[in-house]
């Protein structure tokens, strides 16, 4: 029976009601997919048609729509969706008003019709750019509407020779037609049902923060004498069908729709309280806890009187409080950021550098900043005994932090090898499955009393 209510709540998870966010990726990668081998059919097939005619110059444009279809298709396949997009939207517009002009000039038996292809583009690039400047998504619907209007009132060409024959236009024009419609629908169908779900998950989301469905894990982090100082919370979903849901499934949409902020602030009233629960006793009293703090919730502008006005209210010591900041946010706007850390450190309240190495920022930056803490990223310590360069960074790593006066920390060691390399750099800190994967209180309370008892 257990076995029966496990796999149906697997079921449940992974096909009813997976992550809405990685379904759109997911739709949207076939779509281009599927769009490449569309463009790579159409070029072969159009560039042999002209090449049976003589008429190179087209056959060289075919060949131009085939490299670019390949082109999307290996940029989807190795992940760089915004240059596929790119490379997609560019060429096509061209391909599409190119042909309009030369190959589908007005006559009186057909009119012109590749030119209707400009709708399903326009309906297209409001979702492929969804995550983009708005000044990208919108300019691109409206250049391919103002071209679309611009073909279909104007019967102008700049050559003429290459149209078609006019049998063949007649067919071509209701097939085209009937084609780019479809393609419009269907696309239309797509795009709302994607702002639906998107904004169910909002919703979702939204109903999560008030009925606290959140809930906080902790991961120990421990010292060379495996003694445990401190943690990282981390905030996981219990969600009322899904179970637990990872941050990985809904962080980024929080930071998209700006919902970060609320939920930001719980998890930060949520550790001020723990902090304050564990204030007096002797085993927890000097355990100090890591909260992440995502780009939009620092660049609040009350975010430094928020984190005051918690550590006040619960009467901690802010030493215990540790802000955890990633380099991305690191880069930008230096200085709000260093006023805003220096407001903070004054007060004791301690920030820690996150998957450092794996951003930009330069050694100036980290010079400028109060930090306390660098954390070598997980994907450096994945490989440390088996790369070269991963060896280095780590050492590098380690040996910048000690000369600056920061504690270093490595997050994801996960063998006892690692941490054997890591205590021979010099390293004192750890975190990772070796030791614990993040537990919910109770476990993590147990946790301490084994380890510091
Ligand atoms: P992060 O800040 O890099 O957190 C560390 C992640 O690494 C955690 O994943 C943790 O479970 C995982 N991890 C720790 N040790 C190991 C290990 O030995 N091996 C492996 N493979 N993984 C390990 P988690 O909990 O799924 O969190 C993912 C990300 O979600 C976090 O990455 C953080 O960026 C974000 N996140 C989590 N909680 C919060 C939060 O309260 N606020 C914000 N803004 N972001 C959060
Ligand atoms: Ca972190
Ligand atoms: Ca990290």
């Amino acid at each position: 029976m257990t076995a029966i209510s496990a796999f149906y709540s697997r079921v449940r998870k992974h096909w009813l009601s997976p992550d809405l966010a990685v379904i759109g990726q997911r739709r949207e990668r076939r779509m281009r997919l599927l769009t490449s081998l569309v463009m790579l059919v159409l070029g072969v097939f159009w560039g042999v048609f002209f090449a049976s005619r003589g008429l190179w110059n087209i056959v060289l444009m075919d060949l131009v729509l085939v490299a670019c279809g390949l082109g999307v298709f290996v940029l989807t396949l190795r992940n760089h969706p915004r240059s596929a997009n790119l490379l997609l939207f560019g060429v096509l517009m061209v391909v599409i008003v190119g042909t309009a002009l030369v190959l589908d000039p007005p006559s009186a038996a057909a009119p012109r019709a590749t030119h209707l292809y400009l709708l399903p583009l326009a309906v297209g690039a409001l979702m492929a750019f969804r995550e983009e400047r708005l000044w990208l998504r919108y300019g691109v619907a409206a250049l391919s509407l103002v071209l679309f209007v611009g073909l279909a009132s104007s019967p102008w060409s700049p050559v003429t020779g290459y149209g078609l024959p006019d049998e063949v236009r007649v067919i071509g024009s209701w097939m085209q037609a009937a084609v780019a419609m479809g393609m419009l629908f269907m696309l239309l169908y797509i795009l709302q049902t994607d702002t639906a779900e998107r904004s169910e998950l909002y919703r979702d989301l939204q109903t999560a923060l008030r009925e606290e469905q959140f809930v906080l894990y902790y991961q120990p982090q421990l010292d060379s004498h495996g003694k445990v100082t401190g943690a990282e919370v981390l905030i996981r979903w219990q969600h009322p069908q899904r179970g637990l849901v990872p941050p990985g499934e809904f962080i980024d949409h929080a930071e998209k729709t700006g919902l970060i902020i609320p939920i930001g602030h719980w998890v930060l009233k949520q550790t001020c309280a723990q902090l304050q629960a564990w204030k007096d006793d002797p085993l927890f009293g000097d355990i100090g806890l890591a909260v992440n703090i995502s780009q939009n919730q620092f660049r609040q502008p009350t975010f430094v009187s928020d984190v005051l006005a918690l550590i006040e209210a619960h009467g901690i010591a802010p030493h215990h409080l540790e802000l955890e900041l990633t380099e991305t946010l690191i880069v930008q706007d230096m200085e709000d950021l260093t006023r805003k850390m220096t407001a903070l450190v004054e007060r004791d309240v301690r920030f820690s550098l996150d998957d450092f190495g794996t951003g930009f920022s330069s050694l100036s930056h980290l010079k400028q900043l109060p930090l306390s803490t660098l954390k070598i990223d997980r994907s450096f310590i994945f490989d440390v005994l088996t790369d070269t360069n991963s060896k280095a960074i780590v050492r590098t790593v380690i040996a910048l932090g000690q000369s600056m006066g920061m504690t270093v920390i490595a997050e994801g060691v996960e063998t006892a090898a690692q941490r054997q390399f890591l205590s021979d750099n010099g390293c004192s800190r750890f975190q990772g499955y070796l030791f614990s994967k993040p537990l919910p209180l109770e476990a993590f309370s147990a946790f301490v009393e084994r380890h510091n008892a």
